[in-house]
């Protein structure tokens, strides 16, 4: 009986041996491990042996049995490693292909020409300042020199939030960037009352206004604004400086031309033009025919509005302009719909 054992085992390793595929290895196990295998049929001839060979056979079949089975699992393993190799050099992935394309965003071109303006008004010195959007009556209007049924209020019209027991300074959407002017000069003031330093700052942000929605007028727009208070401070450094920000803007050759205008919070107040950059000058239906675009509002600080702020008009002069991002936009690339920005049509956003 144990020499049956050994040929048992020898005759299964051999076989075993020249096995490579998996569909043989399962034949192979049925047939040498099943319950109908030679060393599972040695077990149940035990009962035919003497009580001296029981053990040493019992023992013996024991061994053979585990040696097979433990030969198996190497041989699956090695079989199972055999296919995956198979599989890698057979299956070759052309990596050459080109990807799938990542789809980036990018900035709203209101925000590009917002970052384009603080950028240049930051190389001439100008900090970025930001405020609130939300602001009350004081800071949007009256601070400002718009006095309580003032005429300048009708230009804008404004949405105001419910608030109990402010009627006599509610809370509204900022109408203009300028209430930031008051909030800057109050909180440089209040770091040295007696001496306040002097300011130079861009104040960008959404401004909002309750206006028909039309092709020329939305309910939301950017503006930057930039103000400046010290001590001597002229409307020559006003021109100065405006001139310099539209030759960094609109190009080296960029000619400009200031018209009086009016403004509540600046005494004297201007409009800056900047020579049509479509026709260059010629005279084109951007311009209409004038060869102009008007690109911001601009003056010396009102006296009062200084004092709002907490700087000494005695003391302090300053200047302030302001500019729409989108206006210029509008202008340089012949949109004639001011809607498109804030309509969320990428086939409008993906041009920039
Ligand atoms: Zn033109």
């Amino acid at each position: 009986m144990l020499d049956k054992l050994n040929e048992i085992e020898k005759a299964a390793l051999e076989s075993l041996a020249a096995i490579n595929d998996e569909a043989a290895l399962e034949a192979w196990r049925v047939a040498n491990i099943g319950r109908s295998s030679p060393v599972m049929s040695v077990f149940s001839q035990m009962g035919a042996l003497s009580k001296e060979e029981r053990p040493l056979v019992g023992q013996r079949a024991n061994q053979v049995k585990v040696a097979i089975e433990t030969a198996f699992a190497q041989k699956a393993e090695a079989v199972k490693q055999a296919a995956l190799a198979k599989a890698l050099t057979g299956e070759k992935l052309d990596v050459t292909l080109p990807g799938r394309p990542a789809r980036h965003g990018r900035l709203h071109p209101a925000s590009q020409n917002l970052r384009r303006i603080l950028g240049i008004l930051a190389e001439m010195g100008f900090q970025t300042y930001t405020s609130r959007e939300s602001e009350s009556d004081e800071y949007n209007f009256q601070y400002l020199n718009f006095p309580p049924n003032h005429p300048a209020r009708e230009m804008q019209d404004s949405f105001y939030i419910e608030a109990e027991g402010r009627e006599d300074n509610p809370i509204l959407m900022r109408t203009h960037t300028s209430p930031g002017q008051i909030r800057a000069m109050r909180e440089f003031a209040a770091s040295d009352p007696e001496n306040p330093p002097a300011i130079r700052i861009a104040l960008p942000g959404m401004c909002y206004r309750f206006e028909q929605i039309t092709a020329r007028s939305e309910v939301q727009f950017n503006q930057v604004e930039g103000l400046v208070v010290g001590e001597g401070i002229t409307f020559s450094a006003l021109k100065g400086t405006l001139s310099d920000f539209a030759r960094r803007m609109f190009g080296q050759n960029a000619k400009t031309r200031f018209r009086s205008d009016h403004f509540p919070f600046t005494e004297p107040s201007a409009e800056m033009d900047v020579e049509c950059y479509v026709c260059g000058g010629k005279g084109c239906p951007v311009c209409k025919k004038s060869g102009w675009l008007e690109i911001l509002g601009c003056g010396m600080v009102h006296p009062n509005v200084l004092m709002n702020g907490g700087y000494d008009p005695r003391r302090y002069t300053g200047f302030a302009f302001g500019m729409g991002p989108e206006r210029q936009i509008m202008l340089r690339y012949k949109i004639n719909d001011i809607r498109y920005f804030w309509g969320n049509d990428v086939r409008f956003l993906e041009q920039f």
